[in-house]
Order: C-alpha cells, then structure tokens, then sequence
C-alpha cells in the first residue's frame, strides 16, 4: 500500500483554488507519513500517484472536481455542482469530502472520525448542546457533515456531557500553574515530546532546577501582585520523578513558597514511568501536597516494554501503584497506549483489565501516533499491523462498564488510524487540569524548560509564550525569557475583570 512507505512523496494538484491546507489534512488520513507535494501544475497529474482537486465556473455553476491515481491503478473521478456564489469554506469541505470517498473507496480505510480534522469532537458537540440541539440532533448534525462512525459520535457526546459541569464552571478570572520537568531516564522509542534523557542533562541540573524555582518565584510575584487565584497546579515531562528526591522538593517548595496552595483546587505531579518512582520521592510529592498522581505503564507487557525502549517491567508498574496507594494517594491516574509496535489485541486487553481490577481513579488510553521525529518511525516500523482499533473499541466498552467515564478527549495528527486519547474516570475524579487544557478558557501559567504560557485574555483572544525547548537555553537565556513574561501581568490584571460564571 502507498500509504506504508514513509519517503513517498505525493503531487497534489490544486486548480482554481488554494485549498491546500484542509485537503491535506484529508490526505494524511489515509497517508501518515508521505510527503505531500502541492502545485499548481497539471502535467503533474500523470503519474502512478496523484490527487487533483480542481474548483471552476460552468455555465453559472461552480464545479468542484477531484481525480485520484494510486500505485498505477485506475484513475477514479468525482465532481459536485454548487451554486456559483456558494461561500469558500463550503466549497473547500465539498471538495474535501470528494477527495476522501474517492480515498476511503482506493485505500479501504473508513477514518472512524470521518471529515472532521483541526476541530475538537467534543468542543463542537459542546457548542451544539449550548445551542439547544438534542442527542439526536447533535448526532445528525455531526454524521452529515463529518461522517462520524456511530461509536466516535456516541463517544464525543458522552465526554461533552460528562465534563459539562466542570467546563460550566471554570473560572476564567483564575489561573492554573504547569511545572515542566523534561526529563526521563531514556527515551522511549515511539516518543516525539521534547524530553531529555537524565545521561545527557544531570550536568546542568543544579543550574536547571534553580533556574526554575526562580521562575516560580518571578510568576508567584506576578500572582499575589495581580491577587490571580491559583486553580490547579501540574508537575508534567518528560518523567518529573527522574529528578531526585531532593530535587522534587526543592521545586514542590518554591511552589509552596511562591503560591497559595491552600486554595489550589487540584494539584497533580505526574510520576510516569514506574522505573523512576521511589517510595522517598512519593512521600515527598505527598508531603509537599499534591493529591493526585500519575503511574503510566503504557503497557504490563514486558516484551512490548522492550520493544519501545522502556527499562522496566510490567511487575515494577504493578508494584510502583501499590507503593502509591501505601503511601496514601487516593487518586491515581494510570496511562495506557493502544497500538504499540508488536503488541497484540489480546496483550493490551489484559493489561486493561489488570488495571481496571488495581481500581485506579482514572485511566486514560491515548492511542500510538507515528511521527517522522520518533525513532521508532524512521526506519518504516509503523507498516506493521496494528490492531489500535480494536483495542480502543474495547477499551471504550470495558471502562464504561467498569463506571470509569470518559471525560476528556483530544486527536492528533498522525495517531494509527486516525483513533483518539480519551481520559476516563470514576465519577467525581476527572482531572479539572486536564479539562482546562483543553477547553483553552484558562490562563496556563508555565514554569520550567519546554512549557508554554497560554494567556487566555477576556475577549477570548489568546496568546502563548514558549519558554526555550532546551536546557542549556532556558538557563543562559533566562533574563531575556523573563523579559517576555511581562504580558504575563497584562493577561491577569485584565483576566482579573471577568465575572464568574
Ligand atoms: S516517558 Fe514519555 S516523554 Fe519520556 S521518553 Fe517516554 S514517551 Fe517520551
């Protein structure tokens, strides 16, 4: 198939329209990782690959027509009339959905959220319930114009309804503060997050973990002098467990020191991979106040484990929960991937029901995604086939009976068959965080190496400041980075003025 050769690159012809960017977003449906070629010149289109999307004026009608050749094979065409002055993003999602029959049709693959690419499922099923529509309302609505399988429709309304309360009640005048520890022990082989093995970053570590309590310092400051109420705190990565004992507590206290964590609402350190998790380190996370936590196996297979570059077994997650439950956190968050390399349906589905029968409070099932930045991926891993689909059906179907709610959703580009990262959770555990990320309401204020700032300003209109990607950077050019937070103090006097809900 075309669409396993990670090099291949595919002409894309666009005439009379330059709707390059949603028709590329199809195209990547079908094809993760080729390379997509757009012009405007039409003996392009004579090859054993390509797509042609063409939009012009007949006889006072706008003709959309789209024509696809793959591996050679026989060149397959479609067109749709509309009316001459019909808007543009019409004409572009028409001629989109042209393109991806005639795909769906050649390739064999039905993406299960159809059409709707750069749109969240469940914003827009949220912003349909605020109109007044009912289920059945929402769902036709979605089916007609996306194409959304039944199950992904029924899945995107439940997560929309089961946040609602929490999303009705967000508090836009708040802020929520994200600490970036991006570091892990090694780096997993499917990973594309910017994360830094400890090997190659201990030498600057002191450096980096002064830098960053500075930096809470100089956001605490901003904080009480604009009296900004702190929602939700969240120590993300990388692994913030591959710092040490020490280390943790040292930044947990500059944000004991520099917030008022009396009135945090939720305070989540994620843990991650169980090979970093000590029993000092939790009684430091514990004792400095977080009260949720996250242990991620990703799998208990130890040959999947080894596959993807993990240096511990599925009997150390097993173990690094029950240490977190010794220890006295009573919300633990725990992350499964579907869809990883030489993992089978039946692998993934007991390591779902292992962990389903340790109770944790939320499980949350991403699924794999295969970016050309991961090494797994250079070398054509991803053609191998992976049962994700079946997987995540499963996994929707078990939780849900299990009385683990999905609650948060988020796609991105590239995942194995175009499937999507679901939170799930026991009713009353839902990470408010993990909401706010999403429902993009809430100002985030980011501390550390590769964190952003997202400044959400009243009007809506938001802005972000990325603090530098690399160590080194982020401690040599930290005055300068400072010197970009000054908006920061704008956004919450102003955000200061919004009325509560
Ligand atoms: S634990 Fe996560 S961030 Fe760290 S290397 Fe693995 S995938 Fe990347």
């Amino acid at each position: 198939m075309i669409n396993k050769n990670n090099d291949y690159k595919m002409p894309i012809v666009l005439i009379g329209n330059s709707f390059k960017y949603e028709i590329e977003s199809i195209c990547k449906l079908f094809f993760h990782t080729a390379r997509f070629n757009f012009t405007d010149d039409i003996s392009e289109a004579s090859g054993d690959n390509y797509i042609t999307a063409k939009t012009e004026i007949v006889e006072n009608t706008l003709r959309l027509s789209a024509e696809v050749r793959l591996n050679g094979g026989n060149v397959e065409y479609a067109e749709k009339m509309l009316p001459s002055d019909s808007e543009k993003n019409i004409a572009e999602h028409e001629l989109c959905r042209l393109i991806y029959h005639i795909l769906c049709r050649k390739t064999g693959i039905t993406p299960p959220w159809g059409l709707m690419t750069g749109i969240r499922p469940v914003k827009k099923v949220t912003e349909l319930i605020a109109q007044g529509l009912s289920k059945t309302e929402i769902e036709k609505n979605l089916s007609e114009r996306f194409e959304l399988s039944p199950k992904k429709l029924s899945l995107a309304y439940e997560t929309a309804v089961n946040q609602l309360p929490i999303v009705k009640n967000i508090d836009r005048s708040a802020a929520s503060l994200y600490v970036s520890i991006p570091f892990c022990p090694t780096r997993c082989s499917y990973c594309s997050f910017v994360s830094h093995s400890m090997d190659s970053a201990i030498k600057l570590m002191p450096q980096y973990i002064d830098a960053l309590c500075r930096e809470l310092q100089i956001i605490g400051k901003i904080v009480k002098e604009t009296d900004t109420k702190i929602d939700t705190v969240y120590f993300g990565g990388g692994t913030p467990t591959s710092i040490s004992a020490d280390d943790i507590r040292k930044v947990m206290e500059a944000v004991a020191d520099n917030f008022d964590i009396a009135q945090i609402r939720e305070y989540s350190f994620e843990a991650g991979r169980p090979d970093t998790i000590t029993e000092e380190k939790l009684r430091v996370i514990k004792e400095l106040g977080a009260d949720r936590i996250s242990v991620n196996p990703q799998t208990l297979n130890d040959d999947v484990l080894k596959v993807i570059g993990r240096k511990h077994s599925g009997a150390d997650a097993l173990r690094a929960f029950e240490l977190a439950r010794k220890i006295g956190f009573d919300n633990i968050n725990t992350d499964l991937i579907a869809g990883l390399p030489t993992e089978s349906a039946e692998s993934f589905k007991n390591t779902l029901d292992t962990m389903i029968g340790l109770s944790p409070e939320s499980i949350t099932v991403h699924t794999l995604t295969v970016k050309r930045s991961a090494a797994l991926f250079r070398n054509g891993s991803e053609n191998m086939a992976n049962p994700a689909a079946e997987m995540v059906d499963y996994s929707i179907e078990k939780l849900m009976s299990a009385d683990y709610m999905p609650y948060y959703m988020y796609r991105q580009k590239n995942t194995v068959d175009n499937l999507e990262n679901v939170g799930y959770a026991k009713k009353g555990f839902e990470s408010q965080y993990n909401i706010f990320i999403m429902d993009e309401t809430q100002t985030i204020l980011g501390a550390g190496c590769a964190a952003s700032t997202k400044l959400v300003y009243p009007d809506g209109l938001i802005n972000r400041i990325h603090n530098y990607k690399y160590p080194y950077e982020y401690i040599s050019r930290f005055e300068q980075l400072m010197e970009k937070k000054q908006e920061v103090t704008e956004c919450l006097k102003k955000i200061k003025s919004i009325p509560l809900k």
